[in-house]
């Protein structure tokens, strides 16, 4: 979609929101798939609520990007524009056993710079890509924890009140890949409250979990972690492994060899062709083990 109409690119520049024109959502996610469409970087968080009123106002629709770890877009021209948060300098700040992290920050980079101001907690999301704002809401976690134990307080923009909001810790569900967030609900900065740890041991566990990833994980390869939810008490990589479906493939989409829950972007697979694979192991599961597999990977379809 392409934003064109002068009085809305003057009214954009006014609110500081950066126009940038056709970029590719290929370039965008680390899936590597996905087509062109507009994206509006906001610099000032007190912008957004004018800004979403000057979209819906001349119907623009919009969709809003993190860091495109968890995410297959479709091919083409997409009807929506995209939105990002710019990050602002600094990103993180520490007080005491409070970290105040924008929602653009990179989820690694917290996890580390709060490491050695000695907080700890977060070592299992070493290694997961994207931002802070992701992160909080696909509720991201790995090896026993999830971020949502250590949010306090968020910052967000709420769609249905049109205006931003603060949310204490105990307002927000935090689930197994899922929250209590509305759909359209936008995350901006959150307050994590983190255990005291000395850098030393943070650093082993760190190391720990990282050394799981490579061994497990097909982390030189273009994928979006995990493309299914595990069911309760099961593992949707050991049933995906044990119907002998690594290496299957439509296209350049491919089942990891390395680890049957992620798929990856072999070359130049279209969202079609990972669309096709996705849908293909979900049947035969459901086939094998009558067991209906949920997308952990949120797909944008046209
Ligand atoms: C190699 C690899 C390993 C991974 N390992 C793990 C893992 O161990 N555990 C795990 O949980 N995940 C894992 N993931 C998936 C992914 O990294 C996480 O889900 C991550 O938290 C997504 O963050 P993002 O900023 O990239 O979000 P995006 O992919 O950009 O977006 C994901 C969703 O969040 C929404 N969103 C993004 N930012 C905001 C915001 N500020 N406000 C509101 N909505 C927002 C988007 O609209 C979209 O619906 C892995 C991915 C890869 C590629």
């Amino acid at each position: 979609m392409r934003v064109e109409d002068p009085r809305i690119v003057a009214a954009l520049a006014d609110l500081g929101v950066e126009l940038r024109h056709a970029e590719s959502l290929a370039d965008l996610t680390s899936l590597g798939i996905g087509g062109t469409t507009d994206l509006l970087r906001i610099t000032k968080h007190e912008s957004i609520p004018d800004l979403l009123n000057l979209l819906d106002s001349h119907g623009v629709p919009h969709r809003f990007l993190g860091g495109g770890s968890n995410l297959l877009v479709d091919d083409g021209e997409l009807p929506w524009v995209v939105l990002q948060l710019g990050q602002p300098d600094p990103d993180l700040v520490i007080e005491g056993n409070i970290a105040h992290v924008d929602a653009a920050a990179d989820l690694g980079r917290t996890v580390t710079y709060c490491a050695k101001h000695d907080l700890g907690g977060m070592e299992g999301l070493i290694g997961v890509p994207g931002t802070v704002g992701g992160a909080l809401r696909m509720n991201a976690g790995a090896y026993g924890m999830q971020i949502g134990s250590y949010v306090r307080e968020v910052k967000l923009y709420r769609a249905a009140a049109r205006r931003l909001e603060i949310l204490r810790g105990e307002q927000i569900s935090f689930e197994y890949r899922h929250t209590s967030f509305a759909p359209d609900d936008m995350m901006l900065a959150v307050k994590l409250e983190l255990p005291s740890k000395p850098y030393k041991e943070i650093l082993q566990g760190i190391r720990i979990c990282n050394e799981k990833r490579r061994s497990s994980q097909p982390l030189g390869q273009k994928s979006a972690g995990c493309i299914f939810k595990n069911p309760p008490g099961a593992s949707a990589g050991r049933m995906i492994d044990e119907l002998g479906l690594k290496g299957q493939s439509v296209g350049d989409a491919r089942v990891s060899d390395r680890h049957a829950n992620f798929f990856v972007n072999a070359g130049k697979a279209s969202a079609k062709d990972m669309l096709a694979l996705i849908t293909n192991v979900r049947e035969r599961v459901h086939a094998s083990f009558h067991v209906e597999l949920e997308h952990e990977v949120v797909i944008w379809d046209a």
